[in-house]
């Protein structure tokens, strides 16, 4: 299926909006990655002189759209699930916020949508922890079911406001543990005792 718009979600699990130094809010916070940034390459390319953060998320594909989905109806409306990085500039991500700036350009270039291969819904297997390993250190763990906002109500509050396409993606907001990425890293993304991808991170300066 065609990619069409990949939204994010940010401070949706209560751990790491806490490392942020922010708080959990009433509503989900919305952005948007461009699809221009989407990667199932096995290679993690940083770009030139900049921090680039890892943020590992469950990642929601809709296949079928909708105006005001319900969320007793949202699970029909997604046809996969996979783990994906949300990859950040930090620095860059900051220095927008504190100038009350939009901080697209930190969230989005090339390489920053990073997507595994996405499994048929099965929500037996997708309650299990899934994690990262960097150079076999455990750096974050997660579980669906710590999620502010779950699957269904994110679907039910953005489908509220705007129409969902089929292709669309939904990242799903990082478990606590994000950190920065270095040259020469090997990444593991599991969901239970499965490995779902292995990434090598390398510097565009090289
Ligand atoms: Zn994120």
């Amino acid at each position: 299926m065609k990619i069409t718009n990949i939204y994010a979600v940010g401070r949706n699990y209560a751990a790491h909006a806490q490392e942020m130094g922010n708080k959990v809010l009433k509503e989900p916070i919305f952005f948007q990655k461009s699809s221009a940034s989407l990667s199932d390459d096995s290679v993690i390319t940083l770009p030139r002189g900049r921090e680039i953060h890892h943020e590992l998320e469950i990642v929601t594909s809709i296949g079928k759209g909708g105006n005001n989905i319900q969320v007793d109806d949202a699970w029909t409306h997604v046809d996969g699930l996979c783990l994906g990085l949300d990859l950040t500039d930090r620095p860059l991500q900051h220095k927008f916020k504190e100038g009350r700036l939009p901080w697209f350009l930190a969230k989005s270039f090339p390489g920053s949508a990073v997507i595994t291969q996405f499994d048929p819904l099965d929500l037996n297997v997708w309650s299990r922890d899934f994690w990262l390993t960097i150079n076999d250190m455990e750096v974050q763990r997660g579980n669906m079911d710590q999620m502010v906002f779950d699957i269904p109500a994110l679907i039910a509050y953005l489908s509220a406001r705007l129409p969902l396409t089929a292709g669309d993606l939904i990242y799903t907001g990082t478990p606590s543990g994000v950190g920065p990425l270095e040259s020469g890293d090997e990444m593991i993304l599991g969901l239970g005792e499965e490995i779902k991808g292995k990434f090598r991170v390398k510097s565009a300066d090289k």
